[in-house]
């Protein structure tokens, strides 16, 4: 198990290094988010100690269990799922620094008065639907401004990028396009230089993409599969409002 993974974030390290090269970036503009739903803390903690920093849950119940066992290895740790807003007190409590998923006024709200209260601040990234698709979470392009402008009012959280979850399709092209309208509403935002926004960081790409998410200027990828192998649970448990 040890030896797989290791040798896994070598193979995704190269990858993402190649995909560097194929676009003129520096690699080091590329951070490796790990996405460690359905992972034992144990599996995780290999990749931690194996160098790794930066982790990501979708599930609250997950990060919970998580949590204690993880503690022992300095991380940072990153919430990517649909987010309840009863949940809100849990990602404070479990050491989450940045919600990714961000994708609702109704939960930016509550997140903000719940870290006004407990004097604290949060990053967040704004989660953008760009695939059209019912089942997955995200605001919708068209409304995305109005949203940011919305949370940059709100003092406690710190907008520092966008996040999507580009169309799963065999056809790269397809993806690309999503990463593509990704990248066109953070040129768009930059524009607008909104005050307390920062646009600097796109989480897009996962361990089909990356390659694609990065030529369009992925700043953090989010790898699970490539790394800790295939999940027993589809992705659509993750991604859909009822479960
Ligand atoms: C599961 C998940 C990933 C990683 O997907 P893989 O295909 O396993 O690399 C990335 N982002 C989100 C939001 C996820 O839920």
């Amino acid at each position: 198990m040890t030896e797989k993974i290791i040798e896994n974030m070598a193979t995704i390290k190269e990858r993402i290094s190649n995909a560097c090269r194929e676009s003129g970036r520096d690699p080091s503009t590329v951070k490796l988010l790990l996405a460690t739903k359905t992972v034992a803390a144990e599996c995780i903690k290999i990749a931690l100690q194996a160098g790794q920093t930066l982790i990501a849950e979708n599930k609250v119940q997950e990060l919970k269990e998580k949590y204690g066992i993880l503690q022992e290895i300095p991380h940072t740790s990153h919430f990517i799922g649909h987010l309840q807003t009863n949940k809100i007190k849990d990602i404070l409590k479990y050491g989450v620094s940045c919600l990714q998923s961000l994708d609702r006024f109704d939960l930016a709200e509550k997140l903000n008065r719940r870290l006004l209260a407990e004097n604290k601040t949060m990053d967040v990234l704004i989660q953008v639907n760009t695939s059209d698709e019912e089942s997955k979470f995200g605001i919708s392009p068209d409304k995305t401004v109005e949203l940011v402008k919305q949370v940059a009012n709100m003092e406690s959280l710190n907008i520092k990028g966008l996040m999507t979850i580009g169309l799963l399709s065999s056809e790269a092209e397809k993806t690309r396009r999503c990463f593509r309208l990704l990248r066109d509403i953070q040129q768009q935002l930059i524009a607008l230089a909104l005050p307390g926004v920062e646009m600097k960081e796109l989480s897009m790409g996962m361990s089909g993409d990356l390659e694609t998410a990065i030529g369009e200027g992925a700043t953090i990828v989010r790898v699970g599969t490539a790394i800790f192998g295939q999940r027993p649970t589809p992705d659509s448990y993750y991604w859909n409002e009822n479960k």
